[in-house]
């Protein structure tokens, strides 16, 4: 669905230099994958460009085949088709922010319901049961501030989902919570993107909480350069 063939991103210069380099990496339906790695090594940066919201270096090759359609996501990116690249995005991918992202002024059950909402879809029965799965059904007319951290986070998942979007990116969703809470937050977003066949990239520096929860570990190793920055190459856990 999503190949990446020689795609590097580098930010700043010399010392503060650091480069992603993807040599391979191929995203296939139902894909359950965790991306592995030290803070800094570049986890939200290769979630940004696998979300379309980052453009990927001159040279770098991006495929996206869906419904049927392929796009040269690099290309995309070198003609400055924002617009296009936006309007895959919305469709495509399902994004849950490291703090959820969600908006104060709206109740839960509108948090949720914003993916489609956006996408102008109607409101859906479909949501009720996501929520019901990711046990905040009693939640959905509060206010996010009166929520639990944890329950956050799920409100969070529950809005990357109910779009039905076949790629769901999250970034540490489970960082700030508690061990008990991060590992049933990390089953319960495996298991939704199970049971709605969706693949999905979850970036954790937590490799065994990854692993216990079924996700296929790849890692990011970051190595110095001879100009004093670094380069962090992915590669499948071993
Ligand atoms: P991780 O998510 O694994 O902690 P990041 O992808 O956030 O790592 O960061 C990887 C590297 O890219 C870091 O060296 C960071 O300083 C740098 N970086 C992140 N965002 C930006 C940015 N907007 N501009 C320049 N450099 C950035
Ligand atoms: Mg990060």
């Amino acid at each position: 669905m999503l190949t990446l063939r020689d795609v590097r991103k580098t930010r700043g210069e010399g010392r503060q230099r650091y480069s992603l380099v993807v040599p391979r990496f191929d995203l296939e339906p139902g894909q359950r994958i965790a991306l592995v790695g030290p803070s800094g090594s570049g986890k939200s940066t290769l979630l940004d460009l696998l979300a379309l919201v980052l453009s990927p270096d001159p040279g770098s090759r991006i495929e996206l085949t869906a419904n049927g359609r392929n796009h040269d996501i690099a290309a995309l990116w070198r003609s400055g088709r924002q617009n296009v690249l936006a309007d895959l995005r919305s469709h495509l991918v399902g994004y849950v922010l490291q703090t959820g992202g969600l908006l104060g002024f709206l109740n839960v059950e509108r948090n949720i319901g914003l993916s489609r909402a956006l996408l102008g879809l109607p409101t859906d029965p479909a949501v009720q049961r996501l929520a019901e799965r990711l046990e905040i059904a009693d939640q959905l007319s509060k206010k996010p501030s009166a929520l639990s951290v944890g329950q956050r986070q799920r409100v969070g998942i529950a809005r990357a989902l109910a779009h039905d979007p076949p790629i769901v990116l999250a970034d540490e969703p489970t960082a700030s919570l508690d061990p008990l809470n991060a590992e049933r937050v990390m089953r319960l977003l495996v298991a939704q993107a199970e049971e709605r066949g969706v693949c999905i990239v979850v970036a954790t520096h937590d490799a065994s909480l990854a692993r216990r929860a079924g996700l296929q570990p790849w890692e990011l190793q970051v190595r110095p350069g001879d100009d004093g920055g670094v380069t962090a190459t992915l590669g499948a856990a071993p």
